[in-house]
């Protein structure tokens, strides 16, 4: 394990101690380095530090701006540029400068305090900000959509050119981000929202979606002939690639009464033996069961903890993950949420996405474990001990969009998968269980096919359940750990 000598001025620590080492740890431990916190008077690899606590023996200097961190939620993004988001990340009211690094005196000086954004990013400091509709799902600012801030992953392109940059100050190579040689990795998953149909119901809802064309498709699921059973496709489906996904079940049975009023839970019964057959079935051949939890579930640990027990009894095994149904967290404190991910005993979470939007709602295409803010006092705070698996794509964020045609959809997605291989990063994918069927769900599954033939053309992604992407993450986490001091809470 190589290791860095970094050094943090009081100054800074005193400022926003807990988020600046969480920070630093995040950075570090995707990069690969271990690191050894030392004084800033000692000489160091790193210095973090501001212009009037200057080190003399530092062979890379990182120039912090005590300004934002004394406010985080109030920098607002006025640009970035396509391509490179780390040289030309703008805050408003910012007057910005160019943050190429400068051989001087022979160490490299950053004049742009890419702690502080990478925090910023990772922790969602400007969603405070946006406006959430009935089910908290945001409607993102004009600077976001016009630059596709999301789908450009700007707190991995900080990793990887912190990366570069140490390439470039002589550093060796630092630990391998993924098992077995893989330049990047992949996992597919499924939103089990709607595994049976109503039968009176559903064919309105396919009539309704796809009007007259629709009434062939309707009849059969009305007689019976067609069901959104389609788990046995899926495996053949992704056997015939080679690669396991993971399916999340909600175990609380919700209701068309309570799905009238505001609670759309799904309807299905995970205890029943046609479920408990499943899981079975799925576990055996190496898929992951997981958690879908309910649409309030946030809103109480004990119901939250009483569904995973319901879903770990009828399956049998122990849930390692999670992702909430209409990725509804705590709308106003999503931290809380987090929290509670750690409180009831998951490995990973994989909730933190946009709705609407495609690309990567906290800027990273990299598992990481997030950080708790804590009311006012945003910069204190601490850890939270659960990977969080970022999604890249949901099927219905580009299905639903009338404005698309399908080669458009599929090249978007590719674009995703591209990206993540250029940042040797982690794609997720959610394709809803149901949308296994081209005659109800016209060129849903399409996209999927065209993600896994990319994925398997590129052929240097390591695609494995989230489960164990998780566990690995962990593990590589807890190694580089293992073998470095300071940065550490509680200091
Ligand atoms: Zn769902």
């Amino acid at each position: 394990m190589k290791y860095l000598r970094i050094s943090v001025s009081s100054g800074l620590r005193t400022l926003a101690g807990p988020a600046i080492d969480w920070a630093w740890r995040q950075l570090l431990t995707a990069a690969g380095y271990g690191w050894r916190e030392v004084s800033i008077t000692d000489p160091c690899d790193i210095a973090y530090t501001t212009k009037t606590e200057l080190p003399s023996k530092a062979r890379i200097v990182i120039l912090a701006s005590p300004q934002y961190w004394q406010a985080p939620s109030a920098q607002r993004l006025a640009g970035l540029a396509v391509n490179d988001p780390y040289s030309a990340l703008r805050y408003s009211g910012e007057s910005f400068t160019p943050t190429l690094c400068t051989e001087c005196d022979g160490r490299f000086q950053l004049e742009r305090d890419i702690i502080f954004d990478l925090f910023w990013f990772l922790t969602g400091q400007e969603e405070k900000h946006w406006p959430q509709d009935v089910y908290g799902f945001y409607t993102l600012p004009k600077p976001w959509l016009a630059e596709r801030v999301l789908e450009q992953a700007p707190a991995s392109a900080i990793i990887e050119k912190f990366g570069a940059l140490l390439k470039q100050a002589g550093y060796d190579e630092p630990l391998p981000r993924w098992p077995q040689g893989r330049r990047a990795a992949a996992a597919i998953t499924h939103d089990v929202d709607y595994p049976e149909v109503v039968r009176w119901l559903e064919p309105l809802r396919i009539v309704q979606r796809q009007g007259l064309s629709g009434v062939g498709a309707a009849w059969q699921v009305l007689t019976g002939r067609r069901d959104h059973w389609a788990f046995p496709r899926w495996m053949e489906l992704e056997a015939n690639y080679g690669i396991r996904s993971a399916f999340y079940f909600v175990a609380r049975q919700g209701s068309l009464l309570e799905y009238a009023r505001g609670t759309p839970d799904p309807f299905y019964d995970v205890t029943a033996p046609r479920f408990r057959e499943l899981f079975r079935t799925l576990i055996d051949g190496g898929w992951e069961v997981g958690m879908h939890a309910s649409y309030l579930a946030y809103t109480s640990r004990e119901q939250f903890a009483a569904e995973k027990q319901r879903l770990e009894k009828a399956a049998s095994t122990a849930m390692m993950g999670n992702r909430h149904h209409y990725w509804h967290m705590n709308p106003a404190n999503p931290d809380e949420t987090l929290q509670m991910h750690a409180d009831i005993g998951l490995l990973y979470d994989t909730s933190l996405t946009h709705d609407r939007y495609l690309g990567w709602r906290r800027g990273s295409t990299l598992p990481f474990y997030p950080f708790a803010t804590q009311g006012a006092a945003t910069c204190s705070g601490r850890e939270i001990g659960v990977v969080q698996l970022p999604v890249a794509w949901m099927d219905a964020q580009l299905s639903r969009r009338t404005d698309l045609s399908q080669p458009q959809r599929e090249a978007m997605v590719i674009a995703l998968i591209d990206h993540v291989a250029a940042q040797r990063g982690l794609f997720v994918a959610n394709v809803h269980d149901y949308v296994f069927d081209e005659v109800l769900f016209p060129g849903w599954l399409a996209t999927l096919r065209a993600v896994l033939e990319r994925i398997t053309a590129l052929g240097d992604f390591w695609v494995a359940t989230p489960a164990t992407i998780a566990a690995h993450w962990r593990q590589r986490y807890q190694r580089v750990l293992a073998c470095s001091y300071g940065l550490e809470e509680g200091r």
